[in-house]
């Protein structure tokens, strides 16, 4: 997926994923963690957003790892959270980055591309519902935001059920 749908994905999975973790939705600092999670495995591309922004760290990354290898993995989300929360990283930090982490994980599932979600094992898994760039995937990004939107602020037609 394009970098704007993975910053509306992962701002949309925070606002839903927030309460049921006890923090706020719509607060900002976590809805920028939260988007910033939702970018960081494609730190792997250096044509990405975020890998042409930090280049010298994506080439390296993308010659030894490749693109969607071991940063679209589970086992590199727990590795990171392991390793932050062993460094004191809060609670309060580490859930919106890795709920927009996750977030990404999800996003580039549904592409027909797939995930390693099993790494090192080589196995893709995909649900292929869109190409990435598509407009499949811009509604599907722009309707979860406007849906997770209106739900934090309790004007989902759906939230009085
Ligand atoms: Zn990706």
């Amino acid at each position: 997926m394009m970098a704007g749908s993975h910053l509306a994905i992962g701002a949309a999975a925070w606002m839903l994923a927030a309460p049921h973790l006890g923090l706020a939705p719509l607060d900002p600092p976590a809805l920028t963690l939260a988007c910033a999670g939702a970018i960081l495995p494609d730190i792997d591309h250096p044509r990405s957003w975020l890998g042409h922004r930090l280049r010298p760290l994506a080439r390296p990354i993308a010659a030894t790892i490749g693109h969607r290898g071991l940063t679209h993995s589970i086992f590199a989300l727990v590795a990171a959270l392991l390793l932050l929360r062993w460094q004191g990283v809060s609670r309060a930090l580490l859930a919106p980055l890795a709920v927009g982490y996750l977030s990404h994980l999800a996003a580039d599932l549904i592409t027909p591309a797939g995930l390693p979600l099993a790494w090192p094992f080589r196995r893709r898994f995909a649900l292929p519902l869109c190409r990435t760039g598509s407009p499949a995937e811009f509604l599907i990004a722009a309707g979860f935001l406007v849906s997770a939107t209106a739900a934090s602020l309790g004007l989902s037609p759906f939230s009085g059920l």
